[in-house]
């Protein structure tokens, strides 16, 4: 097998060893059923008892209340840009969303499709680099959404926002599910695409409250009502069986590792040193404002696009990949999940340094 190496990809994102081979392990034969983990039917007793694993396994590492339903969905995070105005905004009411990068922008673009948006914050005038103090909330609001980590531009909520009570709170955590203890019983409907903390792409996992089910719209589509996926176990069509049970060992995983609160230390450490490096260094400079530096995605620059590029190839001739900024900022990004190793953040302090002393500051 050719050798691993430090893969700071944004997502698809590097996934724990162990996941790895055990979902390897069960590719010809689950268990001792003879048929691969890829074959089983989705209403056979192996995969159900798989899909109920893992529900019970969200249920535990978040405590997350008996009135939530879990829902695992296809179309990716995306999808939730549609479905969520679709089956809670009338025409006449309005939704508020805190704009703090380009997916919570594609988010509520997709909303305007069937309500009104009322822009509660922005960061855009600073290209996205910090999150908002302040929220102007609208009166009445159907709900509010917020993004809690902007995987383009490295910035996160250190703390939820705070709508008026009874408004129902909406989390894209796409980019940081479980890498911090979540708090499930302040939100109406939390989403997440997999394909970053929680496992392989192909899944989304939706954490909704059973009144924002009950309150969906009946006159669409049975696909894409919340209360088709509720009714049915996420069954009512084939389900991403294998993006699934990959879901659930991971899940296993973060709880072999001391859950959610055990993986915010893990995080703090990593991102801690990187920031730490970022800081000491006249090379480079971290793109997002301090108090809103996200744990999961962290942005920088050296100010000089030539030497932003020169980098990441001297970074990757040390093995170490997917380190190019987007092109929406630039420079760099090093996305550091649950599952990326410290040492990989060691090796890229090192690399820093090292090319920083052969590239220094005037
Ligand atoms: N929201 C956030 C915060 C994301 O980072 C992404 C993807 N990187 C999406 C939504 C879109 O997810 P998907 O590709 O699963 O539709």
């Amino acid at each position: 097998m050719a050798q691993r190496i430090f893969n700071f990809s944004a997502g698809p994102a590097v996934l724990p060893v162990p996941v790895l081979e055990e979902a390897r392990d069960n590719l010809l034969s689950l268990g001792s059923t003879g048929i691969g983990i890829l074959e089983h039917s989705h209403r056979g007793k192996a995969f159900i008892k798989i899909l109920e694993e893992t529900e019970a396994r969200f249920r535990e590492l978040a405590s997350i209340p008996a009135n939530y339903k879990i829902l695992f969905l296809g179309g990716g995070a995306s999808t939730q840009f549609y479905q969520i105005p679709m089956n809670l905004l009338g025409k006449a009411d309005t939704a508020d969303y805190l704009i703090t990068g380009s997916w919570a922008e594609k988010a509520s673009k997709d909303a305007k499709r069937f309500g009104k948006v009322h822009i509660a914050a922005s960061s855009q005038d600073r290209n996205f680099s910090y999150i908002p103090d302040t929220v102007t909330y609208s009166d009445a609001p159907a709900y509010v959404h917020y993004t809690s980590n902007n995987t383009l531009f490295g910035t996160q909520f250190q703390s939820d926002p705070t709508p008026a009570a009874n408004v129902p709170l909406i989390c894209d955590t796409s980019s940081d599910m479980f890498s911090r203890p979540i708090d499930v019983s302040k939100h109406a409907l939390i989403y997440s695409g997999a394909q970053k903390n929680l496992g392989p792409a192909g899944v989304t996992v939706v954490i909704i409250r059973d009144d924002m089910i009950a309150k969906g719209a009946v006159d669409i589509p049975a696909m894409l009502q919340y209360r088709t996926h509720a009714e049915n176990d996420s069954c009512y069509n084939t389900p991403p069986c294998f993006s699934i049970y990959v879901v659930g060992l991971v899940l296993k995983w973060i709880q072999s590792q001391g859950g959610l609160a055990a993986m915010a230390t893990h995080n703090e450490a990593k991102a801690g040193k990187l920031y730490d490096a970022l800081d000491k260094s006249k090379l480079f400079k971290p793109t997002a404002a301090k108090t809103s530096r996200s744990r999961m995605n962290v942005t920088f620059v050296t100010g000089n696009e030539d030497l932003d590029s020169k980098f990441v190839t001297f970074a990757k001739e040390r093995g170490m990949d997917g380190l190019k900024g987007h092109r929406s900022v630039g420079g760099m990004r090093a996305s550091i999940y649950n599952a990326f190793p410290p040492e990989g953040v060691d090796a890229l302090v090192a690399a820093m340094a090292e090319f920083e002393a052969a590239n220094p500051v005037a």
